[in-house]
């Protein structure tokens, strides 16, 4: 391939960033054209990984390339690779665009062979650390490239160990070292069949070689699927001139952080261990000593590494993750990257950086990942705490809890009424068990996944919730739950983390939630850039406190079927549902009538000065009866199977129910005005009251349906400013949008009911059956009940709005479905053009941050960036 070029030295611009040089290499190169001590090298660019993905070999040219670049580094250390007497050795990395657990693992000391290894003791001097120098190559060669179990030559470092009775690597004498290296390469030789390369230019090309293939392993393409990375990126190799940690006392190796990366205090945080090389800190051999004590044994080293840290910070302008060696006393850095960090550190360094005016408040809002936040909404496990996981599901609802285990919505409900703290533990739930979810402090489920009705409603509760927990089943019967292979009875104490999925048995510490100053600056910062209004999902007073506390600016649905549950509701919707004529419902509408107006009534005030989407009844009427053999008579076993439908989420609901049942909504719309007019009566202002028609498919529902509620409103409250408006939940509704605006205020796109109705997928059946079969084929890459389906469901809402607004160019638009609290969909929002979003309360800090993000990216100002890559 020829004028293509595959490799360039770190003092060498190439121009081409990340994507070229791979994280690793263009961080490298990065700093030695800083100044800051690195050691010599090039890295191989991704176009050579690419190349070598496209002809299963190594490209041509490349190895002559490399050559020359080893010539390069040759000249510029005055060693040779290979020399007898005083070898040039290296070490082989992997870096790929973004960082990526799963790749190929170092390769130390690369050039080492039986010659070179003498010649290395002889010219520092230092047989223990020439022989631990080449058992280190031996071991990490065969694993990588030769695919030899690691546990082979960990057992015989044990046995040797054990032998002289000493404890730590660092014990052993250079005869031990000596042994364990012809030991290391019997094992090689067995394992392979052939001696140890000893051609360092071989070993070279083979250790590329199994970087270019380590890209394209299982665990690299699981982590991969996992956080939606291109399978073509590809990787790059950084060959780095060795230095050493392993040399004696005033040698070693560390890593350390620009800033605390769980909290974000500034300060030196890190580990180092003397006298060792890179691996053994990660490893957890020998325990390494906090980054301070550097300063008694290697005080000038530390200095220089802690004005390093503030350089490369400033100059990255971002908290770091470095690592470094010390070899005989000289301060090298390895790699430096941004510091992956929990929620609350990210925000403590976005505001303190903005602070030492290191970054822009625009920058600082753009650098933190939304879907972070609600670590610190819930009370969490302690991330340092060593626990043993019993079981794990889907991290369905954040928050940890803990409780004692019910089986049953009405045990949960009796217990939590006499004072005790349950996890409510099904196989899945249903809308029957939602007393004991409001009961429970966090629901587990064994079955169901991130959109289950768990899921959902946990979510919306604010309450943890791990679904589909894997290893976990019920025994109703006998009142016990198996978990992780233990049988515990009910009322046995678990804890759940639904940030995570993990399940514990017995009580765990709990830390508070985490919302303080610096998270309310940077989301008060982020409501200084947004155009999107975000509002609440909220049906209760207490909701809509909650929401407020978290900034919503209204409430975007209020689902009023809640309002038909209840020991007091209950009983009389099922008298309405089986009454004989009209006037045996309106009978019954007019007793539930002042129970609803209350209802609005705590709404409106805890919600006082801000806009109310109240939408009118949507679930199928025999949602309200129980089960056919729980019917107390012959009569509501007929009404029963008379209501049965065979497909209820298309069947009478909605507005359907509003057209064939007036009574049900005039008797709502009444409870509406009503409710806002004793409010305005009390507190001298009227709340913006919107009342919103569900499942809308043609123009003539809803121009009949404004016709009832205009007429009862001015019936009821003549005079009261209200508005009507309608859900965009169904297809022909997006496509017959100008006609349908001509009887709308407003539009509130239903995308969880538009999904289902734009894909014929019905949610309760897709998830855990072929939705979760076509993500893990790869049929679709998202779960489209979880991020809008742009390309479907996203240009459905597209003519909506056009079409809406060529009529209308007022109409106000917003969302309500789920997708309203997800970060990929609020910035669709805003493209769109909507007015406002509307989610679960503990996702508005969310929806917040990702409209501020939206509109950050729109003026160029700043572009979300991930930290870690
Ligand atoms: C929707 O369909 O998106 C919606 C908000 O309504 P529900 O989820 O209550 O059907
Ligand atoms: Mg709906």
């Amino acid at each position: 391939m020829a004028g293509n070029r595959y490799v360039y030295d770190f003092d060498e611009p190439s121009s081409g960033g990340k994507e070229l040089l791979g994280g690793k290499g263009a961080g490298l190169a990065e700093m030695t054209q800083l100044g800051v001590p690195v050691p010599a090298g090039f890295t191989i660019t991704t176009d050579a990984c690419r190349a070598f993905m496209a002809a299963h070999d190594i490209p041509d040219g490349l190895e002559e390339e490399v050559a020359e670049h080893i010539a390069r580094l040759e000249e510029r250390s005055g060693k040779r690779f290979g020399d007898v007497n005083d070898p040039l050795l290296v070490s082989v990395r992997s870096g790929a665009a973004v960082s990526m657990p799963g790749m190929m693992d170092s390769i130390l000391n690369l050039g080492l062979n039986d010659q070179a290894v003498a010649g290395l003791a002889r010219s520092t001097g230092n047989d223990r650390f020439a022989y631990d120098s080449y058992r280190r190559l031996l071991q990490m060669f065969g694993e990588v490239v030769d695919g030899i179990d690691g546990h082979r030559f960990e057992r015989r470092l044990s046995d040797v160990k054990q032998g002289k009775g000493v404890q730590q690597d660092s014990d052993l004498e250079a005869d031990d070292l000596r042994a364990l290296v012809d030991a290391f390469k019997t094992i090689y030789e067995d394992e392979t069949g052939r001696g140890f390369p000893q051609d360092p230019r071989e070993q070279l090309t083979r250790a590329v070689r199994a970087v270019f293939e380590s890209w394209d392993n299982p665990r690299a393409q699981v982590y991969r699927r996992a956080h939606e990375i291109p399978d073509d990126l590809g990787t790059a190799v950084n060959v780095v001139q060795m230095v050493f940690g392993n040399k004696g006392e005033s040698s070693g190796t560390g890593v350390c952080f620009t800033r605390d990366p769980s909290t974000g205090e500034q300060g030196h945080y890190g580990e180092f261990l003397a006298n060792a090389q890179g691996e053994d800190v990660v490893a957890g051999i020998r325990t390494p000593q906090p980054v301070e004590t550097m300063k008694d044994q290697l005080p000038e080293a530390f200095e220089q590494l802690l004005e390093t840290m503030v350089r490369l910070e400033r100059h990255y302008r971002d908290m770091q993750d470095i690592e470094f060696t010390v070899e005989d006393g000289k301060l090298f850095l390895l790699q430096t990257r941004s510091a992956k960090r929990t929620a609350a550190a990210a925000l403590k360094a976005a505001v303190s950086m903005t602070d030492e005016g290191l970054i822009t408040r625009e920058e600082a809002v753009a650098r933190i990942d939304p879907g972070a936040l609600d670590q610190l909404l819930h009370p969490m496990i302690d991330p340092s705490a060593q626990l043993e996981v019993a079981a794990k599901g889907l991290n369905a609802s954040p928050g940890a809890a803990c409780g004692r285990i019910v089986l049953d919505a009405d045990s949960a409900e009796e217990r939590a009424k006499a004072g005790e703290n349950v996890i409510l533990v099904r196989w899945e739930t249903t809308p029957d068990d939602i007393h004991g979810m409001i009961a429970a402090q966090g629901i587990l489920t064994v079955h169901g996944g991130m959109t289950s009705h768990a899921a959902v409603v946990a979510r919306g509760m604010g309450k943890p919730c791990v679904a589909g927990a894997d290893g976990v089943s019920i025994d109703t019967d006998a009142g016990t739950v198996t978990l992780g292979g233990r049988k515990l009875d009910e009322g046995d104490t678990i804890t759940i983390d639904g940030g995570t999925g993990r399940v514990f048995v017995g009580a765990v510490e709990l830390v508070p939630p985490q919302i303080n100053e610096d998270f309310e600056t940077v989301l008060g910062w982020a409501d200084d850039f947004r155009r999107l209004k975000v509002r609440a999902n909220v049906d209760t007073p207490e909701d809509a406190a909650k929401a407020r506390e978290f900034g919503a600016q209204g409430i975007g649905l209020c689902r009023t079927e809640h309002m038909f549950f209840g020991e007091d509701r209950l009983p009389v919707v099922q008298e309405m549902i089986m009454a004989d004529d009209e006037q045996g419902r309106r009978a019954a509408l007019e007793r539930l009538l002042p129970m609803q107006q209350s209802d609005f009534e705590g709404i409106f005030e805890a919600m006082a000065g801000l806009p109310v989407t109240i939408r009118l009844l949507d679930p199928p009427l025999h949602e309200f009866l129980p089960d056919e053999s729980q019917a107390r008579d012959d009569k509501m076993r007929q009404r029963i199977r008379a209501l049965r439908e065979a497909n209820p989420m298309l069947g009478t609901r909605g507005c359907r129910l509003g057209l064939m049942f007036p009574e049900i909504y005039e008797m709502q719309v009444r409870a509406i005005v009503r409710g806002a007019r004793a409010v305005q009566e009390r507190n001298g202002e009227a709340p913006l009251v919107e009342i919103m028609h569900p499942l809308v498919g043609f123009e003539e529902e809803l121009r009949r349906l404004r016709e009832l509620t205009v007429r009862v409103a001015e019936e009821e409250a003549p005079g009261l400013p209200y508005l009507c408006g309608t859900m965009i939940e169904l297809p022909r509704a997006c496509v017959r949008a100008d006609e349908i605006a001509e009887h709308a205020d407003f539009f509130s796109f239903g995308t969880n009911d538009l999904t289902q109705t734009a894909l014929g997928f019905s949610r309760d059946d897709a998830e855990g059956k072929f939705l979760t079969y076509y993500l893990e084929h790869d049929v679709l890459d998202r779960n489209p009940f979880e991020t809008l389906d742009l390309a479907g469901v996203g240009e459905l809402m597209q003519l909506a709005v056009e079409r809406g607004r060529s009529v209308k160019a007022d109409l106000k638009l917003g969302i309500c479905g789920e997708h309203g609290g997800e970060a990929k969909s609020v910035a669709f929002c805003h493209d769109l053009g909507l007015d406002y979003v509307s989610c679960s309360p503990y996702r508005v800090p969310l929806a917040r941050l990702a409209a501020a993000q939206a509109a950050l990216a729109e003026s160029g100002a700043a572009q979300y960036v991930t930290a870690g890559g």
